[in-house]
């Protein structure tokens, strides 16, 4: 089978492990800093502060803006299902706001109608790992005096003209999930200029427990105290050594992931009713997800062709105000997000991961050509 997406694994990852396995931290200890600093330097952001998932990357997020009962957050319909859950967790309101056909980020003319006095952020995702339109939602988030966040799992290692995923907007959340553009197993971050913010996810992920270090002085070294209501949202030294690892050698795999994406542009140029997303001017695309359009009805059948041919293929997404969860708690349906719900029936995300070689490439290529060609002749 060739996977959508797949960890790269290499032996001096396998020895930043073991030396951890070997020392005396196995949970926090230095290696959490060092790839905290790794990443903030990578991004250009001033704070990292990590953590053990994307989603609690999500939610630290929306517990250091104290979104709670009434507020409203604003995300993208067509995301995973962890974005819109972040804002639930804290008892707020998430909003779908539809997206553009062409690229399937979030539109800023739909975000503008669902703005209201309960609005308290708006998340943009930067779907397959392509910026959003940063500066037009910079300017609604201004007029309206909430903070814009990026959802950027997908997306490390993007830029948006001369500046990084990470340093867009008001705070950034990342994963290291094996499909995502670097990997410790499971893992998360959150990057931002604003050392509050920061402050307060570095406590949110330890329990909501402070340790003040001049009333440690004064009452004994065991002091501290639990001021709000955190988790265990810790990652672990064994972890951020291999994203330390895995770091170094991002942009040699983003070069790969567009070498990939444009072979297969070039390959889809001619086809009738298979197209593919288009890339933003200016962008420097992370291609976390290689994503076509396939129209007449036909998607389905093409991905079981696929399937069976032994490539991986997969949608991404399901719109989230289409779960069973969402239609029961905030009455979402069919016909809120028209173009998120178009594109549902038509995506299918092709293999894409820095160690696909040509050879599979050209097989991934041909099988959607020839399945596309039966498609065509069906729907005729
Ligand atoms: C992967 C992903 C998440 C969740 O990240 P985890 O590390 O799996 O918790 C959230 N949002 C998007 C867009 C993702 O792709």
């Amino acid at each position: 089978m060739i996977p959508y997406g797949r960890q790269q694994i290499d032996e001096a990852d396998i020895a930043a492990v073991v030396d951890v396995l070997r020392s005396d931290w196995l949970t926090t200890g230095p290696r959490v800093a060092e790839f905290e600093r790794a990443v903030a330097d990578y991004t250009g952001a001033a704070h990292a502060v990590a953590v053990n998932s994307g989603t609690a990357a999500l939610h630290a997020m929306m517990a250091a803006l104290e979104i709670g009962p009434g507020d409203e957050v604003i995300v993208p319909a067509m995301t995973f299902a962890a974005t819109a859950n972040s804002v639930v967790y804290q008892g707020g309101t998430p909003v779908f706001a539809d997206v553009d056909p062409d690229t399937l980020l979030i539109s800023a003319e739909s975000v503008e109608r669902l703005l209201t006095p309960r609005t308290k952020a708006i998340v943009a995702v930067d779907y397959a790992g392509q910026p959003c339109d940063y500066p037009r939602l910079q300017q609604l988030a201004d007029q309206h005096g909430i903070p814009l966040l990026t959802d950027g799992c997908h997306a490390l290692g993007a830029k948006l003209g001369n500046r990084s995923v990470g340093t867009l907007t008001t705070m950034t959340a990342f994963s290291f999930h094996p499909v995502k553009p670097v990997t410790t197993g499971e893992g998360g971050m959150v990057t931002t200029n604003d050392a509050n913010l920061a402050a307060r996810m570095r406590v949110f992920r330890n329990h909501g427990i402070v340790t003040d270090a001049r009333q440690r002085e004064e009452q004994g070294t065991w002091f501290y105290e639990m001021q709000e209501l955190g988790y265990n949202y810790r990652i672990c030294d064994v972890q951020c050594a291999l994203g330390i690892q895995q770091l170094r050698r991002l942009d040699e795999w983003i070069s790969r992931r567009q070498e990939i994406a444009a072979r297969y542009d070039q390959a889809f140029g001619e086809l009738g009713n298979l197209r593919h997303l288009s890339c933003r001017p200016g962008v420097s695309h992370g291609y976390h997800l290689y994503v076509v359009r396939i129209a007449d009805g036909q998607r389905n059948r093409v991905f079981s062709e696929l399937r069976d041919a032994g490539i991986g293929v997969n949608v991404h997404y399901v719109p989230v105000h289409l779960h069973p969860f969402y239609r029961r708690r905030q009455q979402t349906q069919e016909g809120m997000c028209p173009h998120a719900e178009a594109a549902f029936s038509e995506i299918l995300s092709l293999p894409v991961y820095p160690a696909l070689t040509d050879m599979q490439q050209d097989l991934v290529i041909a099988r959607l050509h020839a399945a596309v060609r039966t498609a065509q002749r069906r729907a005729a």
